[in-house]
C-alpha cells in the first residue's frame, strides 16, 4: 500500500514541478533560489539570479524570457478576482461594490507574491527537474 506521505512527496516533495514552483527553486536541480532576497526584504520584486547558484541553469532563457510570465499573473489575478467575488457576493452576502474594493486591496498586497510565482510557473514550462544536475555540474559533465 503506498503511504500518503508517499503520494504528498511524488505531488510537492523535491522533483515535481509545483515543489519548484511553490517555494521558488530553480526547476532543474530544485536547490538554487530563483530569486536574490526574499520577497519581504523589499529589495525589488524581480531581483532574479541570472542562473543558478547549485547548477548554473541560466533563469532568463531568452531576451525577454518573463513576457510570457504575464500571462499566468493575469490568469492568477483574474482568477482570484472571479472567485473571490463569488465567494463575498454569494456566500457573505456583499454588495459588488465592497466586494470588488475588498479584493483589489488584499490583491494589491498580494501582488509582488503573484508576480514572483507568476515567473517560478513559466519557468517550470519550459525546464525539467534533472537529479543530477548538480553532480553534472561538480564533474564538468554537460548534459
Ligand atoms: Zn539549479
Amino acid at each position: 500500500m503506498i503511504r500518503p506521505q508517499t503520494i504528498q512527496n511524488i505531488m510537492i516533495g523535491k522533483g515535481s514541478k509545483l515543489y519548484s514552483m511553490g517555494r521558488m527553486k530553480c526547476p532543474k536541480c530544485h536547490e538554487g533560489n530563483l530569486y536574490k532576497t526574499s520577497l519581504i526584504s523589499m529589495q525589488g520584486i524581480y531581483n532574479m539570479h541570472k542562473k543558478c547558484t547549485e547548477c548554473n541553469q541560466p533563469f532568463e532563457l531568452e531576451p525577454g524570457f518573463y513576457w510570457g510570465a504575464m500571462y499566468i499573473g493575469y490568469m492568477m489575478s483574474s482568477g482570484y478576482m472571479l472567485v473571490g467575488a463569488a465567494v463575498l457576493m454569494a456566500g457573505f452576502g456583499l454588495g459588488l461594490g465592497f466586494s470588488f474594493g475588498l479584493l483589489i486591496f488584499f490583491g494589491l498586497i498580494a501582488l509582488p507574491a503573484i508576480a514572483r510565482l507568476a515567473r517560478s510557473i513559466w519557468i517550470n514550462f519550459y525546464v525539467s527537474y534533472n537529479k543530477d544536475a548538480i553532480k553534472n555540474v561538480n564533474t564538468g559533465e554537460r548534459k
